[in-house]
């Protein structure tokens, strides 16, 4: 089978599968083994086995590159930067998700790295930054606030300046966008959020577009020791098989809640992928293939957007984004968030896929 001839729709369903041969499984069964009879490739188990690597062969087809997960998006990022040589210089967003920017600043503070902190939405000077730079760290859309730099652009600008590019996608997914088409290096992914989709396991994925960077990636790995345990590898494929009908059901959820949002009085701006009147919405026209899950919105207070998240039912206030059930809560509230000029009363909204008037009837009344 050739699972990259296929729509996406069709490879999350496919690939990954045990050969097809009489009384085979039709599922890769978990693998629960911390060790191999020698004398083959991959002799223990923190180097991998086959329940990792059927996600990892969907992943990658569905990314375009060759995939390797990790035990959280957190140690799948930290591969990366903390592989960096002593003195690197590393260009990154000055707003997107904020423990991405602790994680950096730590290094900064280790005397390890320096950082070029810049509005990745100006595309002139996220440019300049990079003379001298070993990587740029992007993401698209940010967290929270839902913002989508000019890939293509700065892809093009990282080659040019011989810096290797990076792009959180976790918000997007791979249905909504596949950055190693635009020129990227290496794709992120937190598999935690869309890609398991059940809020049932803590993931992380990193996508390469050449070979050799991913065998780079594989053997930091193995060295760190960061490997995801088989079971989170099953379920993760699991929750995979499903993505586009639950990603389908979240984005026009969004669409729904979004708009009525917007109407209602006590609220002050909605920050949503769909809106015709987004910043970059010719951008999203052209790089999204959909709006996303998600909606970011701001209160009058912070003291009415506690409320709301403290009386809804069927939404849970609770972090974290991207599973079946809807997840609220103030997002500016974090000290990080706040640092990188987040509005306090900014509230983030993970649209899930219960029926969208029983949403709208439980936001409306948390509202009220
Ligand atoms: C959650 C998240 C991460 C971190 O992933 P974990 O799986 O929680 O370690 C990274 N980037 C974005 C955009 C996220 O939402």
């Amino acid at each position: 089978m050739h699972p990259e001839a296929l729509r996406p729709e069709s490879v999350l369903v496919s690939a990954g599968r045990p050969e097809r041969h009489p009384d085979e499984p039709m599922n890769q069964p978990v693998v629960l083994s911390s060790t191999f009879h020698a004398g083959g490739d991959r002799p223990y188990g923190r180097e991998g086995n086959d329940t990792i690597t059927a996600l990892e062969t969907a992943l990658g087809a569905l990314d375009g590159g060759t995939a390797t997960t990790f035990s959280s998006g957190m140690a799948a990022s930290t591969a990366l930067i903390e592989g960096l040589p002593v003195g690197s210089v590393v260009v990154l967003p000055s707003s997107f998700f904020n423990y991405h920017r602790t994680l950096l600043d730590e290094q900064v503070r280790l005397g390890r790295l320096s950082l070029r902190i810049v509005d990745i939405l100006d595309t002139e000077a996220t440019t300049a930054g990079l003379d001298g730079a070993s990587l740029l760290w992007l993401e698209l859309p940010t967290n929270p606030m839902l913002a989508v730099p000019d890939l293509p652009a700065l892809a093009a600008a990282a080659r040019t300046h011989g810096v290797v590019s990076v792009v959180d996608a976790t918000l997007a997914t791979p249905l909504g966008i596949r950055p190693l088409e635009h020129g990227v290096d290496i794709v992120m992914h937190s598999a935690t959020k869309w890609i398991a989709g059940h809020s049932d396991l803590v993931m992380g994925v990193l996508t390469a577009r050449d070979e050799k960077a991913a065998q780079r990636i594989r053997n930091r790995r193995t060295l760190t020791g960061a490997v995801p345990g088989a079971l989170e590898g099953y379920l993760a494929l699991r929750g995979l098989r499903t993505l586009a009908v639950r990603l389908e059901r979240a984005c026009a959820n969004a669409a729904v809640l979004a708009e009525r949002l917007d109407a209602h009085p006590a609220v002050r701006t909605v920050h949503y992928l769909g809106r015709p009147d987004h910043p970059q919405a010719d951008r999203i026209a052209m790089l999204l293939d959909n709006h996303g899950g998600l909606v970011s919105f701001e209160l009058e207070s912070v003291e009415r957007a506690d409320r709301l998240c403290a009386a809804v039912r069927l939404i849970s206030h609770a972090t974290s984004l991207g599973g079946v059930e809807s997840l609220i809560e103030r997002r500016g509230g974090y000290p990080g968030e706040a640092a990188q000029g987040t509005p306090a009363t900014l509230v983030r909204l993970s649209v899930g896929i219960e029926h969208v008037e029983d949403l709208w009837t439980d936001l409306a009344r948390a509202l009220g």
